[in-house]
């Protein structure tokens, strides 16, 4: 048996169920690469789902981790440390935002936002407006895993098993200015949407249904909420993903990258918004503590001193740009979207995207696909264009190789999943 072998079937026996993971034992990363038991090197196009901004072992992560370890890991928020009010610093000016609150996760920091958009509203109230307490969705979204973030969040599979959930949220066609219009009223609170939509299909606001969501939250005092976790902290060439809109948010949340693979989010919001929130109103033990701050300013510095949003927005251009030229010769490909380094060639079938991400696999390159039928791409922002062209000819083969075969058992099969 081997060491993945053995894993595997402890694993089966002792963890819950909840992943379907592939067959592969990592063990460490060097720069864009992973490396598994038998020192077989990858190229990573994920980088655990949209964190490893830095790639692996980046020299800053590790004199952070390594200084701030011998120094001081954990607190509480019961006392003050260096590290909030410095990484606090960096990311308002980054971002236009006035006040941070830090958490662990994104899904934590989306609950915060929440939480804070209602008792805002519920501030409003008191000082005589009329507002209500409803959330407005938007259909595809993706928030996270925690019942307010679950009951945001679109596809009933994360819902529906977990039901009830927290009452008060509708969901609005994406894009959609007119159903916008029709579905917001002075009973809501806020309106929640991601700057590019990650989990679901990496698919970009239109500049026209952001201002409409600005102008309709102005008019009544609703806050207009923006779920940065997957695009934000620099993937799409830009600290956040909303500034390529020129629109301000009230609040937005940030997480996945901001600490380079330590667990850490944050919200961030106006001073106006921070007026609802008073001592022991809301808190965390672990959220914001040194070791996670001291990382996530070391990353932050790190993206600053190697230029690394001119370089995702170049490397990204480009990667963009190979995959609109494949689209030309395989008309698999239905559409190439994305910003920077968030990127996706959606395909006409959930059976090729399946199978494209096992032949990368494969090939010794690390991709996912989600909403079923897209490829997606978010890797290190150390990316080069030596990096691109090797994915770019992997999928270039498979789907000279593999089209004409998974047409040709669809039709075999009655247009049923190939498993
Ligand atoms: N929001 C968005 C846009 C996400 O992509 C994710 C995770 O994929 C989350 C929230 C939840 O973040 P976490 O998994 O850290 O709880």
């Amino acid at each position: 048996m081997t060491k993945l072998d053995q894993i595997r079937a402890a694993e089966s026996r002792l963890l819950l169920q909840t992943y379907e993971r592939n067959p592969i034992l990592f063990v460490r990363g060097e720069g864009v690469h992973l490396v598994d038991e038998d020192g077989a090197k990858f190229l990573d196009l994920l980088s655990g789902i949209g964190v490893n901004a830095l790639g692996y072992a980046h020299p800053a992560i590790e004199r952070a981790i390594v200084n701030q370890s011998r120094a001081l890991i954990h607190t509480s928020n019961l006392f003050y440390h260096e590290g909030q009010a410095e990484l606090a610093l960096r990311l308002t000016e980054r971002t236009g935002m006035d006040r941070v609150f830090f958490s662990n996760t994104g899904t934590e920091a989306w609950e915060g936002a929440l939480k804070l958009a209602r008792a805002h509203a519920g501030l409003l109230r008191s000082e005589g407006k009329q507002i209500g307490t409803k959330f407005l969705a938007l259909e595809q979204s993706f928030h996270g895993r925690t019942y307010g973030s679950m009951s945001t969040t679109y596809k009933a599979k994360y819902r529906e098993p977990f039901a009830p959930g927290v009452p008060g949220v509708e969901f609005v066609k994406f894009n959609d200015v007119a159903d916008l219009r029709a579905k917001f009223s002075d009973d809501v609170c806020a309106i929640l949407v991601e700057s590019i939509q990650g989990e679901g299909g990496i698919r970009p606001l239109m500049q026209e249904f952001f201002a409409e969501a600005r102008k309709l939250a102005d008019s009544t005092g609703a806050f207009l909420i923006v779920d940065e976790i997957q695009a934000g902290m620099g993937r799409t060439g830009k600290w956040c993903g909303y500034q390529h809109y020129r629109i301000q948010p009230d609040v937005i949340t940030l997480a996945k990258p901001i600490a380079g693979g330590i667990p850490l989010g944050a919200i961030l919001c106006t001073e106006e918004a921070a007026r609802a929130i008073h001592a022991g109103m809301h808190g965390t033990t672990f959220g914001g503590g040194p070791l996670a701050c001291a990382v996530a300013i070391a990353v932050i510095d790190a993206i600053e001193n190697e230029d690394l949003l001119n370089h995702a927005t170049e490397v990204g251009d480009y990667f963009q740009q190979q995959l609109r030229d494949l689209a030309r010769k395989h008309e698999c490909i239905k559409d190439v979207r994305g910003k920077g380094l968030m990127l996706a060639a959606e395909l006409d079938s959930a059976d090729l995207a399946k199978l494209t991400v096992a032949e990368m696999l494969k090939r010794h390159i690390v991709i996912n696909c989600t909403s079923d039928t897209v490829l997606r791409f978010l890797p290190p922002y150390i990316l080069e264009r030596k990096h691109v062209d090797e994915a770019i000819k992997a999928l270039d083969e498979i789907f000279t190789e593999n089209t004409a075969a998974v047409s040709a058992a669809h039709q075999n099969a009655g247009g049923n999943s190939l498993g």
